[in-house]
């Protein structure tokens, strides 16, 4: 029989090898297609992927299964069940495996991963999964000596090498899609992906660095709440010229309307430029903690996730949420706002700052994310495979999360409004936007250099109580805004602070 025969751990490596670059890599060559002018170079190009990807992959599987044997055997058996589950990214939802998606993939919720799942994946897992893992245990192999295997290893070395230097007029082209192409290349995307992603983690979590000392000069009583919403794009604002009517709720409330540009296209990175006066790659102390430590008190409500740490006791996760108010419906966003007056007022500070962090545009699900009767455009995207919804059904889902997502500031506003004798302050922006479909491109992620206009544009609303305060007629503001906007709004003084980034008019 075919499977009691021994093969050679050469002819082993490269069947499985031949089966990565087939299985896997149509979107790395389609991808690659798109960026070829055609011509003996296009087939340089093509030539030399194809040996490079055949190279790696044999000496990868072959240097597992020599040193691992059985343990090696798991671990490529790991690596396409892994495979399998990126090719539904990529080919789904035209996920690019960058360090930033394998940090949404690794510190993400089952909640949010589970909206990726349906039906439509288990043949996937099946054949690109299941069938090769069969192969691979069950195809018994002569491992064979040292000296053949070093002899594998160097035939193997060649042709990848001979392969990029007998290319070298190419490496401009190389390296300006590096970042595209190889983030399609499996298993080598997530595999680097992760382990950047974790030196990204270890050098973001050194200790936040302290701001220089702020002064408070008003005693009047402030409430300001910042509410961060998720993947909410500008374009679907009708506040800032959406022809739907998706601010319904909060168009008789005065709201100013910002055009923003945010700093980054995922959820961690946003966040955290909302939070923070610059841009920068060290960790700052954040808003809430520099505003506590100026005597502010602090409250964080969050159905989402990602933002650097909060020091603060009056921090609600989703969970934490549904359990002090059993009784409310906690399907829905709504409950971030449940008992919130009750907290603001049970506060003897004269100043309260709360965030808000929802999550109510995520995708792509977008349907779920919603009370039915805030599904105004109908009908409605109900499956998050994309090839068998249209493009109005996507946007009516997404739109509708609009316009929850403004009843949600409708209610802030309402909330302030029972504080009749409080200066109150309402702070509304987003993560990021969300690409909905614009050339094939689906939610979020793609990395800064490359990102659509779409998962930038983001809206920035305020609305206050006081009267007295000016806004400044800014073309477009960005997402570091939110902290300088919020210190003059408590009247604090920082050196930290810098007019230029500023909302309100001294
Ligand atoms: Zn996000």
């Amino acid at each position: 029989m075919f499977f009691k025969k021994k093969i050679k751990l050469s002819t082993y490596s490269f069947a499985l090898s031949l089966f990565t670059l087939v299985a896997f890599h149509v979107p790395f060559f389609m991808r690659m297609g798109n960026h070829l002018e055609g011509g003996f170079n296009s087939v340089m190009l093509v030539t030399m992927a194809v040996l490079v990807m055949l190279g790696l992959d044999f000496l990868f599987y072959y240097l597992l299964a020599w040193l691992g044997r059985f343990v090696g055997k798991c671990i490529i058996a790991l690596t396409f069940l892994a495979d399998a589950v990126m090719l539904i990214g990529v080919v789904n939802y035209d996920v690019l495996v960058t360090d930033e998606i394998m940090g949404c993939v690794l510190k993400t919720r089952y909640a949010e991963v589970s909206g990726f799942l349906s039906w439509g994946v288990v043949p996937y897992m099946l054949f690109f999964g299941v069938l090769p893992c069969i192969y691979v245990f069950a195809r018994k192999v002569e491992y064979g000596s040292w000296k053949r295997m070093l002899g594998s290893v160097g035939i193997s070395l060649g042709v990848i090498l001979a392969a990029v230097f007998g290319n070298m007029k190419n490496w401009p082209w190389i390296d300006r899609n590096s970042t595209e192409l190889g983030s399609v290349i499996m298993p080598w995307s997530y595999i680097v992906n992760t382990v950047r992603f974790y030196q990204g983690e270890r050098q973001r979590n050194r200790k936040e660095i302290l701001l220089p000392d702020a002064t408070s000069v008003s005693d009047s009583r402030d409430i300001c709440v910042l509410f961060i919403a998720e993947s909410a794009r500008r374009d679907r604002f009708s506040l800032l010229g959406y022809e739907r009517e998706t601010n319904r709720y909060t168009a008789a409330d005065s709201v100013k309307a910002y055009n923003a540009l945010s700093s980054a296209t995922y959820t961690t990175a946003g966040v955290k430029a909302i939070l923070e006066p610059v841009d920068d790659p060290e960790l700052y102390e954040i808003l809430p903690n520099y505003l506590q430590r100026a005597g502010v008190d602090v409250w964080w409500r969050t159905s989402n996730w990602g933002e650097p740490p909060v020091h603060t006791a009056n921090y609600y996760t989703f969970s934490q949420l549904k359990q002090r108010y059993p009784q409310a419906d906690s399907r829905y966003d709504g409950l971030l706002l449940e008992g919130l007056r009750e907290d603001i007022a049970g506060s003897d500070s004269t100043k309260v700052f709360v965030v808000i962090h929802a999550y109510t545009s995520h995708g792509p699900s977008y349907n779920t994310n919603y009370p039915p009767e805030f599904e105004v455009f109908k009908p409605v995207a109900n499956t998050v495979e994309m090839s068998k919804v249209t493009q109005e059904e996507l946007d009516n889902a997404y739109d509708n999360t609009i316009v929850y997502t403004d009843w949600l500031l409708h209610q802030v506003i309402e909330l302030f409004r029972s504080f009749p004798d409080r200066r109150c302050c309402l702070l509304f922006i987003s993560d990021h936007g969300e690409s909905l479909g614009e050339n094939n491109i689906y939610m979020h992620g793609i990395p800064l250099s490359m990102a659509p206009r779409e998962q930038r544009e983001i809206p920035m609303l305020v609305w206050s109580s006081d009267k007295s305060l000016q806004y400044k007629d800014l073309p477009e503001v960005g997402q570091h805004h939110v902290f300088h906007s919020i210190l003059r709004f408590f009247g604090i003084e920082s050196p930290a602070f810098n007019e230029e980034m500023c909302i309100f008019a001294p």
